[in-house]
């Protein structure tokens, strides 16, 4: 830290994203991108784009908002576009919390929540998850503050129902919600209709997973127009032009061959269902993930150790700190190939461990 650097910021613990190394190729299952390219419409637009970069971007980011609004039903003016979901989670930290309004989320979830919290200096709680990991709507229904869930969960890629969700929106009327569905098209329910019901309801996603554009950044929030206005105000005294023009045309290529991103999710889908087989063939504790990554923990090792000889075989999971995680990994699913080579790959240590052992 230089003698320049704000007190404001002195105590601040930043996020850790997770390792991307260039010294050898890896099998990356450590930070949840897709196994999969983008689509030839992606490619082509971004391409056609690139000859365009002289100019700013729409600071509006019209075409990509009316053609999100028009995929989810949505009215444009309840749709507003981020570099990356990140961006538009720190504008929902900022626009809705302060000293008398927390933010609550759960002890185990995105990391990144508690960064925001202590970036932009507001309280937070942690509000434990259950023994089996699962989030309790009704923990949070007798607290005061904003509630952050992502759902599904990461790392433990548990869901909640959109009717649990729905019960929690009617119970707390005065408060927002926040519902991170980074990982929502890998199997789990979208609340994004309710957006139309509830005032107090802010729902983000991601292009970054079931779209293959993690590198692109691009997020988006929904929710009625008064919320998006609030968001709006941010970014205007942030970065206007927060989504550059080749993000927005990848987006908007996106939406157009749908069907090719779907497909891809069903195959992760799959890819993972077969993996947590195997694992708990294995020995492992898994859990009932519905993203598309799994949380799962070594019969013989801590999830460190399992992380580093996994690192040392070349392929990357993600292990990460907290107390309760000590025991897990979170493994992304990838290709089928890429999924049969980590099983081997930890049959073969699993012996090692059990002849060292013996
Ligand atoms: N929410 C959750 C739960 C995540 O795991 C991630 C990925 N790190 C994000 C949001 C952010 O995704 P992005 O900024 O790439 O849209």
């Amino acid at each position: 830290m230089s003698v320049f650097f704000s007190g404001r910021y002195a105590q601040l613990e930043p996020y850790t994203p997770g390792e991307q190394p260039q010294d050898r190729r890896y099998i990356k299952l450590n930070t949840n991108e897709s196994p999969f390219p983008p689509s030839p419409g992606v490619l082509e637009a971004v391409r056609e784009e690139a000859g365009r970069l002289q100019l700013y971007s729409d600071p509006e980011s019209r075409t990509v908002t009316c053609a999100l609004a028009e995929h989810y039903g949505l009215q444009p003016d309840q749709v507003l576009v981020g570099n990356g979901s990140d961006e538009l989670l720190n504008f929902a930290f900022m626009a809705y919390c302060d000293d008398a309004c927390p933010a609550l989320f759960p002890d185990v979830t995105y990391g990144f929540y508690p960064v925001f919290a202590g970036l932009n200096r507001i309280p937070m709680i942690e509000v434990p998850l259950r023994e089996d990991f699962s989030v309790c709507i009704d923990d949070y229904l007798d607290l005061k503050g904003t509630v952050f869930l992502a759902n599904p969960n990461a790392p433990t890629g548990l869901a909640l129902s959109s009717a649990e969700i729905e019960r929690m929106l009617k119970a707390r009327p005065s408060y927002m919600h926040v519902i991170d569905e980074a990982y929502v098209d890998f199997g789990a329910e979208s609340v994004l209709p309710l957006i139309h019901r509830f005032e107090n309801l802010l729902v983000i996603q991601t292009f970054s997973k079931s779209r293959s554009l993690a590198g692109a950044r691009l997020g988006f929030a929904a929710g009625q127009a008064p919320l998006i206005r609030d968001l709006n105000t941010l970014k205007y005294s942030t970065n206007p032009y927060n989504v550059n023009r080749m993000t927005s045309a990848a987006g908007t290529a996106a939406l157009k061959e749908d069907e090719y991103y779907r497909r891809n999710a069903r195959i992760i889908m799959e890819n993972r269902a077969w993996t947590a087989g195997e694992l708990k063939r294995l020995g492992f504790t898994v859990t009932d993930s519905r993203a598309n990554f799994l949380f799962a923990a070594c019969p013989e090792l801590p999830g460190e150790k399992y992380y580093l000889a996994m690192k040392e075989r070349g392929i990357l999971v993600r292990y990460l700190k907290g107390p309760r995680l000590k025991p897990f990994v979170r493994i992304t699913v990838g290709t089928k190939q890429q999924m049969e080579t980590l099983i081997r790959e930890t049959e073969t240590l699993l012996k090692t461990e059990a002849a060292t052992h013996a």
